[in-house]
């Protein structure tokens, strides 16, 4: 079968002719790949720079953020049968007893860096034809939900960090209203983070590098999140324009535009960084008055990473809401599809660029 590899160590990326997997437990299902999404992390991995292969193995199939179709069902699977829509979960638990993470199905948080990830680290992920998974990775999808589906998983870092943010303001002696937020970046990330934030009341801006007009603009406002650069506009005058913003939600892996954006924040704020950056300038920081700024203000910074099975299953409720609220938002997002040869095009922006860029199998 058809399968996009990485070879760190040939330093290489094609399609390769793979193995089909069999079924190899009864809780197994067989899943026919229809789409996965590209990304940064996909970028990181194909410039060498990130993802290892599964011990053993010289290559590393691509791709973790994956819509697919049940071809295959184990004799012990429940709730699921062939011809129904999934999407795999991407991390998988550590082995050791010890943590209380893995061991008590929350993978997203492990404590001992063990686990394995699809398509990142020692696990093959599902840029394939076919893929096999335990039923418990995988999530029904309805029918409805097949043209943008491939989004599950890049909104599921806006559910768990919005899930994180909820229980962090039970701190406050009294129940917040959503207030403000800002987002920063208008990739797949940051514009899925705006749905989840309109969807729960916030008033969002996004605050993004590029000056308007441009596509990743017109998306956050037509959804109702005003839009405005940092080409443009200062941090200061964001504040003008907005107000400080009770929530910060950090798309970017840009060092700088994440700490210049942090002055803006609220008392009592929370600020989440969701991008991992590479090969950035030194960032030369003004210690003391950041540590006045978080302690005074009782400020918290969050990092989250990866997400839980009840995370997916909040993202999979959500695209149905986003859908009846904004007729056509989701799919905008979705830019272009190409086949599984254009992949490496694909992630070095050979292939154009736009916001969410899918590999299809047909
Ligand atoms: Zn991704
Ligand atoms: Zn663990």
């Amino acid at each position: 079968m058809k399968a996009v590899a990485v070879f760190p160590v040939k330093r290489e990326v094609r399609v390769i002719d793979a193995p089909e997997p069999r079924l190899q437990s009864p809780t197994q299902v067989k899943v026919r790949t229809l789409e996965t999404g590209v990304c940064g992390t996909d970028k990181d991995i194909v410039s060498f720079s990130y993802g290892t292969p599964p011990p053993g193995s010289d290559f590393l199939i691509l791709g973790h953020e994956c819509l697919g179709e049940v071809v295959e069902v184990g004799s012990a699977v429940k709730g699921l049968q062939v011809g129904d829509l999934v999407v795999p979960r991407v991390r998988r638990p550590c082995p050791h007893a010890t943590c209380p993470a893995c061991r008590g199905g929350h993978p997203d948080f492990c404590i001992t860096g063990d686990y394995t990830e699809r398509g990142i680290k020692e696990a093959h992920g599902f840029c394939s034809e076919r893929f096999v998974e335990d039923v418990a990775y995988v999530h029904r999808v309805p029918r409805e939900l097949r043209e943008v589906a491939v989004l599950t998983e890049p909104l599921t870092i806006a559910e768990k960090g919005l899930r994180e943010w909820e229980r962090i303001q039970e701190r406050l002696p009294w129940r917040p209203a959503p207030g403000r937020a800002v987002v920063l970046g208008a990739g797949p990330v940051g514009q899925l983070a705006v749905l989840t934030l309109l969807r729960r009341g916030f008033a969002t801006t996004v605050y993004s590098h590029s000056s308007k007009p441009n596509p990743k603009a017109e998306a956050a406002e037509a959804a109702g999140a005003p839009y405005l650069s940092t080409k443009d506009v200062s941090p200061d005058e964001l504040v003008r324009s907005v107000g400080e913003p009770d929530l910060i939600y950090e798309a970017t892996g840009v060092v700088k535009a994440a700490f210049d954006a942090l002055k803006t924040l609220a008392n009592n704020g929370v600020f989440i960084f969701t991008g991992v950056p590479s090969d950035q300038q030194p960032l030369s920081l003004a210690g003391e008055e950041f540590l006045k700024q978080v302690v005074l203000r009782n400020q918290v910074l969050l990092g989250t990473v990866n997400a839980a099975a009840t995370d997916f299953d909040a993202a999979l409720e959500d695209l149905a809401r986003f859908r009846a609220r904004w007729p056509g938002g989701l799919e905008r997002l979705i830019t272009s599809r190409h086949p599984p040869e254009d992949f490496l095009d694909v992630v070095t922006g050979k292939a154009g660029k736009g916001i969410k860029q899918v590999i299809t199998f047909s």
